[in-house]
This record gives structure tokens, sequence and C-alpha cells, in this order.
């Protein structure tokens, strides 16, 4: 594994670029939030963590796909200091998740996807903890689901 420091910004402006296109051909918009304060540093496996950001905007265009409404997707990615962690979040006003699902996101294996493997979040929950971290989230049916990713900042 490359384990190094990682710069916060280019971590996410790297997943959005590669995520940007596609997301536009499926009439989704991704919006990247400007960062406030100067860059800020978390040490860790940058491949792993790119999985994590993509595996979370991955799921945030499928959940907009998934309107039935046929709104314009807009999917929110950002990250801000919150004392010695960085919050990073992926929002979207996809199709939300009932508490059954909320109940279950992280076993392996469940998927409510035809094709879903079950794994991306998982996955990605584990590479999160495995860096003293932890991801949390809010959900409403019809409404859309707020991702954050809480890492500790090196300063
Ligand atoms: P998969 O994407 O293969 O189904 P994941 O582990 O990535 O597996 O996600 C598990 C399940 O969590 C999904 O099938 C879906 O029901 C739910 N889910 C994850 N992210 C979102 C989201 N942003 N909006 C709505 N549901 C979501
Ligand atoms: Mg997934």
């Amino acid at each position: 594994p490359q384990v190094g420091m990682i710069p916060v910004s280019a971590l996410l402006k790297e997943v959005v670029l590669l995520t940007e296109s596609e997301a536009l051909m499926k009439g989704c918009q991704i919006n990247l939030h400007p960062f406030q304060e100067g860059d800020m540093m978390i040490s860790g496996d940058v491949k792993q963590m790119k999985q994590v950001v993509l595996n979370l905007i991955r799921n945030a265009m499928e959940a907009v796909a998934d309107r039935a409404d046929g709104l314009m997707g807009i999917i929110e990615v950002g990250a801000h200091r919150e004392g010695s962690e960085v919050r990073m979040f992926i929002s979207d006003n996809g199709k939300g998740m009932d508490i059954r699902t909320l109940d279950r996101l992280f076993s392996p294996f469940f998927t409510t996807k035809e094709n879903g493997t079950g794994l991306g979040l998982s996955v990605s929950d584990r590479i999160i903890k495995n860096h003293g971290g932890c991801i949390s989230v809010s959900s409403r049916v019809n409404e859309g689901t707020h991702f954050v990713i809480s890492l500790p900042l090196i300063h």
C-alpha cells in the first residue's frame, strides 16, 4: 500500500473529475464546494481513499437516477475542518433510504440493486475505520442522503 500524506482538496477534485462526465451524461450534476481554509491533510493509502470517495459518489449517482419524479440529480461534495478532524461530505437529492435499508447499509453483500454487489459501503467503512475514522449517514426517502467521512487531520 501507498501510505502517505493526502491533500483533501486534491483527493476530492480528482474523484469528481473522474465521475463528472458520466454524471452529466446521466443528467446529473456534481458540485464540488470550494475549500474555505488552507488545504487539509490526512494520512493514509491514497488508492483506498479514492476508492471510498468513488464508491460514495457512484452510489449517489445511482440514487439520483432511481428518483421516481425524474428531478435533476444534484450531488454536493466538499469538506470542512471540525476541530482535529476533517469531515468530507457527499450529499445527493436521490431516492433516499428507509429505516430497514439504513440499518443494513454497511453489511457485506447487502444491496437493493438488481446488479449490486453490496460491497461498496462495507469495504469503504472498513477502509475508513482502518484509517482511524468513521462514516456516518442520514437520509430521507424521496429527499436524499447525506454521507460524512470523518478522519483525523495531520497538522
Ligand atoms: P451496491 O451499490 O452494490 O448496492 P453498496 O454497499 O455501495 O452496494 O450500497 C448498499 C446499499 O445501500 C445500496 O444497494 C442502496 O440500497 C443503499 N445506498 C447506498 N448509498 C445510497 C445513496 N446515496 N442513496 C440511496 N441509497 C443508498
Ligand atoms: Mg455501491
